[in-house]
């Protein structure tokens, strides 16, 4: 595993920031780690990444045991922490060489040019950090992640702040480097996480609630039930189709449109279709309507 934690605690003095939570990452995986502010996302980061200490259980990254061997693990992961502390006054250069002293690495002009490249700041190579746009900014960040060549990238909030297009370059960028690296990401936004993980862990008040991959979440908690967005092209009382024994309800949406629930059981494009002929019409747009993220996120978290 790249990554493993087991029955992980941490108490600031009296607060549980995280209570008991387990879990492993495989050699390979994107993982979105996603949850509201003060779920425990940057306490749990912390404790992986060998900057803060548990209460108690235990955490490995790469079977190492993170506690006993802090600069161990610093050394074979790439972290970019919440409030990404970069130094306004160095040139992106002297900031990745700071850093490469610190890891004490060897071939660091190589590396340095290798995280330059492929976190696409060669164009800004020259100027102050201070000078940099915030989503260069944060491309100065995942540089210094990357100075390691790490196996395991963990990276906390890496989209926030930014406005939308630096989010899209940011997100572009990630994928890129999930090409050949274990990605455990953190956020509070679901469009992020459905657009480059392939597992979502969600926790929320220092408990996990759900983990499983992105569809399987979907569908999972989708009450039993599917819905169809259907359009006739004739217009149809929706009296009609209420007395449709399979469904369970139906709300008008936009001319001659609808929304279909029905249990999950019923083979709803058939009935629909069948209502169609019945009705003398026939079928002008249909779609099944997909559950979000956002909404399985919300029953998850206001249900704790
Ligand atoms: P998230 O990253 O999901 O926003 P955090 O891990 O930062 O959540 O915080 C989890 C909880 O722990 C929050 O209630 C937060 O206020 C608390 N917390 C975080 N850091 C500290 C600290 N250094 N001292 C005391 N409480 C803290």
């Amino acid at each position: 595993m790249s990554i493993e934690i087991n029955n992980l605690t941490k108490l600031y003095g009296q607060q549980k920031a995280i209570d008991n939570i387990s879990f492993s990452i495989k050699a390979g995986e994107v993982v979105g780690f996603l949850g509201p502010n003060g779920a425990g996302k940057s306490t749990t980061m912390k404790i992986l990444s060998g900057y803060i200490p548990q209460t108690t259980g235990t955490a490995e990254v790469m079977g190492i045991n993170v506690a006993a061997n802090p600069l161990a693990v610093k050394q074979k992961i790439g972290y970019l922490p919440e409030l990404n502390p970069l130094y306004d006054d160095m040139y992106i250069v002297e900031y990745l060489q700071f850093n490469a002293d610190i890891y004490r690495l060897r071939n660091a002009k190589e590396e340095i040019e290798r995280v330059i490249e492929k976190t696409g700041l060669t164009a800004e190579r020259r100027k102050k950090i201070g000078q940099l746009s915030k989503g260069y900014r944060q491309r100065v960040g995942i540089a210094q992640a990357l100075l390691n060549n790490p196996e395991v990238l963990i990276l906390d909030e890496p989209t926030n702040g930014l406005d939308p297009n630096q989010m899209g370059e940011i997100r572009r960028l990630i994928a890129n480097l999930s090409e050949d690296k274990t990605i455990l990401l953190s956020t509070h936004i679901m469009q992020e996480v459905e657009a480059m993980c392939s597992r979502v862990i969600i926790i929320n008040k220092g408990r996990i609630v759900a983990d499983d991959s992105v569809e399987n979440i979907k569908k999972h908690l989708s009450n039993g039930s599917q819905e169809i967005y259907i359009k006739f092209k004739n217009t149809i009382n929706i009296e009609e189709m209420l007395k449709l024994n399979s469904i369970q309800n139906v709300v008008a949406d936009g001319q001659n449109g609808f929304v279909v629930t029905a249990k999950k059981e019923v083979d709803l494009a058939s009935v629909l279709f069948q209502f169609a002929i019945d009705s003398k019409t026939v079928i002008a747009e249909q779609r099944e309507k997909e559950e979000t993220l956002e909404s399985v996120f919300q029953q998850l978290t206001n249900n704790v």
